[in-house]
């Protein structure tokens, strides 16, 4: 088991300006985000730490952030076939 100082988010070690090495904490980075249909990474999601608000991180369409562009096409698609 790490020391309680060392739990938590992941260090790394880095260079001040005084010249001295020492270890720094940091933001863990997300995963991509990835489809809830067909499993494969989302285009135009940020998966960066911070900086951003919640909805300048993902595409501003239906279920954008959540469904890939074709996996979206794909439903609209059988949506208005099914109509007909
Ligand atoms: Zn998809």
């Amino acid at each position: 088991m790490p020391r309680p100082g060392l739990r938590g988010k992941p260090s790394k070690i880095v260079k001040t300006p005084g010249g001295k090495h020492i270890l720094r904490k940091v933001d863990k980075k997300r995963g991509k985000d990835k489809c809830a249909i067909c499993k494969g990474y989302l285009n135009g999601t940020y998966h960066g730490v911070g900086g951003l608000s919640k909805s300048s991180r993902r595409p501003k369409r239906p279920y954008g952030g959540y469904i890939c562009s074709r996996c979206l096409q794909n439903l609209l698609e059988k949506a208005i076939l099914s109509k007909i």
